[in-house]
């Protein structure tokens, strides 16, 4: 077993993690409406009161908290007597903190940080259904205090390239009822039912901190996923559905393929970028074309042949499961 670290032995990232789990929000115990519309069964356990398992955080949350805390910071020594900076607000029996409330011009203002590379997909699709969810609980909440919202505003701050992207919208009526309606299907809901909607070994289980008490009970050096079959042990329930998602992929790649050869007929280039084409549908159309280089796999085995050489290699373990007839089954 390892030694514990000792005060010197501390990285810059056991001191973030520590900063963060101090703060009392860190230390928060009932459901929030940041984690409305993430995972129902983490939900679930919040609404149970579980206790968690498992510390949670990252250092990537950390910067994005840090980056919070010094825009409250600024806003508190400039917000006008109207304005709410960091303000707790209850609705539908959920607590959150919104991080401002500008009372001229009625702006419900959040601000989220995210890599670059999701930045790029909001600016397309626009802010997660969680992230609506949340402001909108916000919303409404201050709605139902008499406070008017006429916009809600989303700032995006990427952490690795600082670009700050600005998300406006308008408080709905249907996004704060989705959201209830999730809430309701997650309070009615068994817990030992609920699903587990991330991957074990993915970043949102990773900092989860529920994540042992949720994947307790799997086979011993086997998938954490293996749990599913110990609670639900029907083999030929688990292989229906392996062989539906094959099928539903196969078929969903070939009409990706259908479809991108059809607009084919449109492709402005021949290179590089295109511009973006209206071709009536809610989002516009970009090719972008590149001619990255590959390693010669053939030609690098060949050299090294030549040479009397094996080429560098290394070993991993990969685990594949396929279809396969039965013995007594039917030609
Ligand atoms: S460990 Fe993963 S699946 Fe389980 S509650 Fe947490 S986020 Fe959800």
């Amino acid at each position: 077993m390892a030694a514990p670290l000792t005060e010197q032995e501390r990285t810059t990232a056991d001191l973030l993690l520590e900063w963060d789990r101090t703060r009392p929000r860190s230390r928060q115990r009932e459901l929030g409406w940041s984690e409305v519309g993430g995972c129902r069964r983490r939900a679930g356990y919040r609404l149970a009161g579980v206790e968690p398992s498992n510390p949670g955080g990252s250092v990537q949350a950390v910067l994005g908290t840090a980056i919070h805390e010094a825009v409250q910071q600024r806003l508190n020594e400039t917000a006008a007597p109207d304005d709410l900076v960091e303000y707790e607000v209850v609705f539908a029996g959920i607590i959150g903190h919104l991080d401002r409330y500008e009372a001229e011009p009625e702006d419900l203002i959040d601000v989220k940080t995210t890599s670059s590379r999701w930045l790029e997909h909001i600016k397309i699709w626009g802010p997660d259904r969680s992230h609506l969810w949340q402001v909108n609980g916000y919303a409404a909440a201050l709605i139902a205090k008499g406070i008017r919202v006429r916009r809600i505003v989303i700032d995006y701050i990427a952490r690795d390239t600082g670009e700050v992207y600005r998300w406006v919208g308008k408080p709905t009526v249907e996004a704060v009822r989705d959201a209830l309606d999730w809430l309701r299907e997650v309070r009615d809901a068994d817990l030992d039912m609920l699903h587990r909607d991330y991957e074990p070994d993915g970043p949102f289980c990773g900092h989860c901190p529920f994540l042992d008490i949720c994947w307790n009970g799997y086979v011993p050096d086997r998938d954490r996923r293996s749990v599913l079959f110990v609670e639900d042990p029907d083999g030929e329930k688990w292989a229906r559905q392996l062989a539906d998602a094959r099928a539903a992929i196969k078929a969903a790649k070939a009409l990706e393929e259908e479809a991108k050869g059809a607009l084919d007929a449109l492709r402005p280039n021949v290179s590089g970028k295109s511009d973006i084409l209206d071709v009536g549908y809610e989002r516009g159309l970009q090719w972008t074309i590149t001619n990255p280089e590959r390693l010669d796999g053939d030609q690098v085995r060949a050299d090294y042949r030549k040479a009397g050489a094996k080429p560098p290699v290394t070993t991993s373990t990969s685990i594949k499961l396929g279809f396969a007839k039965l013995p007594d089954a039917e030609p």
